[in-house]
């Protein structure tokens, strides 16, 4: 077996297991793993990344931020620039959260480009998970804020032109159909 499909493997399984007693906050409580896996299958089929380290990065984009995970253990399984890959994403949750998003605009402009296509997939699933299986008791306003922040990170990243932004895009202002 190759390095690359080993060091995916082991992050899949690994984040399963630190995610495995969470859900998301759609009204089937869908399991959380579900996420960093769509996050993952997005960066590869849709926005053609080959590179197994920015994969295995994303699998585990939330572990520091919702698990006890740190970056010290990630470093350890998985090596430094997957574990600075995720750090790079990760909120810090000690902050309120308006500061933490607050934080999220303010430095998008100075992440990797490997780190800022992670946060560009992690937006658009969260996006087309608001569409397709949005969080109970989200009002419609809740939605658009969620939107126009997402929009606002987005638009800061250091990524001007990738096919993971294009979905991005079209998840976030889908085109009206043209009248017949
Ligand atoms: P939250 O941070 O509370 O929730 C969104 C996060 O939940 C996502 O980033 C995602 O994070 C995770 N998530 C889990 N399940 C789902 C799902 N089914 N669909 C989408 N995301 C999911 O949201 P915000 O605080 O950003 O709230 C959105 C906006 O609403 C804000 O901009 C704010 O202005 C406003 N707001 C309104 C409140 C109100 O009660 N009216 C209260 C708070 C905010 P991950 O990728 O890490 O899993
Ligand atoms: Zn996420």
């Amino acid at each position: 077996m190759s390095k690359s499909i080993s060091l995916l493997l082991k992050a899949a399984a690994f984040a399963a297991d630190r995610h495995r007693r969470q859900k998301r906050k759609d009204h089937e409580a869908t399991p959380y793993i579900n996420h960093p896996l769509e996050v993952a299958r997005l960066l590869a089929e849709e926005g053609g990344v080959r590179d197994a380290e920015v994969l295995t990065a994303a699998l585990l984009h939330d572990v520091i931020e919702d698990t006890r995970t740190t970056r010290r253990e990630l470093e350890r399984r998985f090596g430094i620039r997957v574990a600075a890959l995720v750090a790079e994403v990760t909120d810090d949750k000690r902050l309120p959260k308006q500061v933490r998003k607050r934080l999220q605009i303010e430095h998008a402009p100075q992440m990797s480009r490997a780190a800022a296509l992670i946060k560009i997939a992690d937006k658009t699933c969260n996006l087309r998970d608001i569409r397709e299986r949005p969080p109970k008791g989200w009002s419609a306003a809740r939605r658009r804020g969620y939107f126009a922040h997402a929009m606002a990170v987005v638009d800061g990243l250091p990524v001007k032109k990738h096919t993971v932004l294009a979905a991005f895009r079209r998840v976030a202002k889908p085109r009206r159909t043209a009248k017949p």
